[in-house]
C-alpha cells in the first residue's frame, strides 16, 4: 500500500517482454506485473496487453488504477519524446508512428509520457542505483545493441530533438561492419552482443572457435554468451574475441571521458555481465586514451538495477515531469 504520497507506474516495453512496476516517488516498488510482448501481433494487441499489465501491477500493489499519478514508458528508439510517439523501432515489427503515450492516456486515464529505454536506464541508475550521488554521470548499456544516457548536473541531457545519448554510435573506425542504424564503424558494430556473435560466426565459418561452435550446436544460435562460455572453458581464441570487443568499448569510454569529464560512468546490459573479461580491457584502453586527470576523476562502475532499470527510470521520468508540471 502507498503511504499517501504520489504513486507512479513505470512501463518497460521491450521486444520480448513488458514489465510494469508501481512505485512511490522514492522508487520503492509496491507491485509489479510482467508478460511476453508478442511483438509480432502488432501495435494494437501489444497496447491492449500493456494496459492489462498496468492493471495487473496496480492490483499487485493493492491500489486503484485511478490513484496512479502518472506513468512513464521506456520504449526502444527511435521515438518522438515530445509527442509521445514511437516512430520506427527495429525490434517492434509493424510499429510506425504509434502515438503510444496518448493511446495509453486514453485507455487508462493516467497522464503518460515516453522516454528512450537507454535514457530510462541511465536515469534509474542515477536516481536509485550505482550512479547515486554523481551529478555528472554517463550510463552505457552493452547488450544486443549499445545505448546510453547522459546526466549533466543531475538532469537527463536530451538534446535538441530528444535523441542525445546515442553512445553506441560513437565512431571507432573509418570502415568495418555497419551498426543497427546502418552507419559504418560505430562502437555498436564492434562491441555489442550482436557484433561479437557476428564476428564469432565468421570465425567459425573459417574453421576457428571450435569450442564455441560445439557449444552452439547444443544451444543455438551462436551468441556473445556462447563465446564467453567457451572462453571460460579455456578457448583462448574466444576470450581474445571478447577482449577485442572490450578494447573497442574502451575507445568509446575514452571519448565519453574526454568530452564530458564525468564523475562516473555506469555500465549495464547483458554483455557487461561478462565482468572483467570485457571490462578489464575496456578500462585499460580508456586509461591509455583519456586525459589523465579526467581518467583519475571518473569512477567506472557496473550498474546495480539489472532488468528493472528501464521501468524504474520510467517512474523517475514520470515523477520529474509531474514535479515540473510537464504532464
Ligand atoms: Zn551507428
Amino acid at each position: 500500500m502507498s503511504d499517501g504520497g504520489d504513486v507512479f507506474a513505470g512501463i518497460d516495453l521491450g521486444g520480448t517482454k513488458i514489465l510494469v512496476l508501481i512505485a512511490g516517488a522514492d522508487g520503492r516498488v509496491l507491485g509489479q506485473a510482467r508478460v511476453a510482448t508478442q511483438a509480432a501481433q502488432g501495435p494494437e494487441a501489444v497496447i491492449a496487453r500493456i494496459a492489462d499489465t498496468v492493471r495487473a501491477a496496480a492490483a499487485d500493489a493493492q491500489i486503484e488504477l485511478s490513484t496512479i499519478r502518472a506513468a512513464g514508458v521506456s520504449a526502444p528508439g527511435p521515438i518522438d519524446v515530445a509527442e509521445g510517439v514511437i516512430t520506427d523501432p527495429p525490434n517492434l515489427p509493424g510499429w510506425h508512428n504509434v502515438p503510444l503515450a496518448k493511446t495509453l492516456h486514453d485507455r487508462l486515464a493516467i497522464p503518460t509520457l515516453l522516454e528512450n529505454d537507454a535514457n530510462c536506464q541511465g536515469v534509474a541508475e542515477h536516481q536509485f542505483g550505482a550512479g547515486r550521488g554523481y551529478a555528472d554521470m554517463i550510463f552505457i548499456t552493452v547488450s544486443t545493441g549499445i545505448g546510453g544516457g547522459i546526466i549533466i548536473n543531475n538532469e537527463l541531457y536530451s538534446g535538441t530533438s530528444g535523441a542525445a545519448g546515442e553512445v553506441g554510435h560513437i565512431g571507432v573506425s573509418i570502415d568495418g561492419p555497419t551498426c543497427g542504424a546502418g552507419h559504418v564503424g560505430c562502437l555498436e558494430a564492434f562491441a555489442s552482443g550482436t557484433a561479437i556473435a557476428a564476428r564469432a560466426k565468421e570465425m567459425i565459418a573459417a574453421g576457428g572457435l571450435i569450442r564455441t561452435a560445439r557449444l552452439a550446436e547444443h544451444d543455438p544460435p551462436v551468441s556473445a554468451k556462447t563465446v564467453f562460455l567457451a572462453g571460460q572453458q579455456g578457448e583462448a581464441e574466444a576470450t581474445a574475441l571478447i577482449e577485442s570487443a572490450g578494447r573497442y568499448l574502451g575507445i568509446g569510454l575514452a571519448s565519453l571521458i574526454n568530452i564530458f569529464n564525468p564523475q562516473a560512468i555506469v555500465i549495464g546490459g547483458g554483455v557487461a555481465n561478462m565482468g572483467e573479461t570485457i571490462l578489464g580491457p575496456a578500462v585499460e584502453t580508456a586509461r591509455t586514451r583519456a586525459f589523465a586527470q579526467s581518467f583519475t576523476d571518473v569512477r567506472i562502475v557496473e550498474g546495480e538495477l539489472g532488468e528493472r532499470a528501464a521501468a524504474l527510470g520510467a517512474i523517475a521520468v514520470a515523477r520529474d515531469a509531474v514535479a515540473k508540471a510537464r504532464i
